[in-house]
């Protein structure tokens, strides 16, 4: 090769590698970001319009000095050695992983940022191309968010301390009522007429009545404050219990409840089994006149954690009432013709919720039910 041509070679090469970093000056310009570029040492080599207009120095001010200029005084002591770890183990990276990080402006204020660093290899050495957002307007919406979720846990708080106050205060009296007139009742039975003998017993029932809703209320506002707390759950286990809880009421009515292989989640497992008691219950009250209940359990995995469903061949709910029937007190029929205080479903979302899952129905009237719930894996 002639010598001329190894200098036209070479000037081509050193014509490629100024049009790159001409290339890449005009893509570090043109990026929304603050972009602060600083070799080995420290030393800032580059910097684009928005670091200027972030930090509020001009490019001849930052060009050349070290980038601990632009960290606040209470972190620059660890920098440096931050800084050659990266250059030690040089790859792309948010900085400072779960720290907050701020950036020194120079007008002596603070602003939260968060910053990626990317390694680039040039000629005349490693440079570190840190990539700078101000956060500022997400860490206020995150505190405004923070702020409103500990007011709504506080007023969540005392809702349930009063629910759970109120109902327990309550039932004492009314249990001493309850047994008190039972106990007249059966004195007087002989000498009342039928009339007065027709309101006792009114009365009788509407405070059995009262005793069953505030029981409910209290385990409605119990609901994640009394559980033994988050462990393996063996769901097929969970549900034989209630099967055997609701032993009664199967046999009563012939009902028959199959289910497959169910799995093991990480759950209250008192929660759980209370779950299964109110839907199995309902699944089995809510059956048409003169028919037999045949219910199934199932599960089946999905992204994420399980999906649970329990189907039967009971009466169906008109899919207009398949959100209001998870709220509290909405019940669509009368108590003559299936008893119930109208709070057992929003027991179950209550609980569904508090293990992060979701409950819904989906039915016809006349079609049965199947209603779904999901237990999200917890990590
Ligand atoms: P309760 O059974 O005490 O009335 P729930 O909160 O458990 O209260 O249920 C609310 C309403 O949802 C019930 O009154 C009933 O109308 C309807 N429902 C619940 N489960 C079923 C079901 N398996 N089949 C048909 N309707 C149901």
């Amino acid at each position: 090769m002639r010598s001329s041509e190894h200098i036209t070679e070479r000037t081509s090469a050193q014509e490629a590698l100024r049009k790159g970093e001409e290339r890449f000056r005009v893509l570090v310009g043109s990026s929304p970001n603050a972009v602060v570029l600083a070799a080995a040492d420290g030393s800032i080599t580059l910097v684009n319009r928005q670091a200027e207009a972030m930090f509020g120095y001009s490019r001849e001010e930052l060009l050349g000095r070290k980038v601990e200029m632009l960290v606040p005084e209470r972190f620059r002591e660890h920098h440096p050695s931050y800084r050659a770890g990266f250059v030690a183990a040089p790859q792309q990276r948010a900085m400072g992983a779960g720290r907050d990080l701020f950036a020194l402006l120079k007008d002596g204020s603070e602003l939260p940022v968060e910053i990626g660093l990317t390694p680039i290899e040039m000629p005349e050495g490693l440079l570190t191309m840190a990539t700078i957002i101000d956060i500022t307007k997400r860490k206020r919406q995150e505190a405004e968010l923070a702020r409103t979720a500990a007011e709504l846990a506080r007023s969540n708080e005392d809702l349930e301390q009063f629910a759970r106050v109120v109902s327990h205060d309550l039932q004492e009296p009314l249990r001493v009522i309850n047994s008190h007139l039972r106990l007249v009742n059966r004195r007087l039975a002989e000498g009342l007429d039928v009339e007065t003998r027709q309101s006792v017993d009114f009365v009788i029932d509407a405070a059995a009545r009262m005793q069953a809703l505030i029981r409910d209320i209290l385990a409605y506002s119990r609901v994640g404050r009394q559980g033994r707390g988050f462990v393996q759950t063996d769901m097929e286990a969970v549900v034989r219990f209630a099967i055997s809880d609701l032993a009664v009421s199967i046999e009563k009515c012939g009902a028959s409840i199959q289910y497959g292989r169910l799995p093991t989640v990480t759950a209250d497992s008192t929660l759980m089994l209370q779950l299964l008691q109110n839907l199995l219950g309902n699944a089995i009250k809510y059956c048409a006149e003169g028919n037999r209940p045949e219910i199934t359990v199932g599960a089946r995995e999905e992204r994420g954690g399980w999906l649970f469903w329990v189907k039967d061949n009971g009466i169906g709910i008109d899919p207009e009432d398949a959100q209001r029937i998870f709220q509290m007190f909405q019940r669509l029929h009368a108590r003559g013709e299936y008893p119930g205080t109208g709070i057992g479903l929003s027991i179950c979302k209550k609980i569904v919720e508090y293990h992060g899952g979701r409950i819904w129905v989906e039915s016809r009237v006349g079609e049965g039910s199947t209603f779904f719930f999901t237990i999200p894996e917890r990590p």
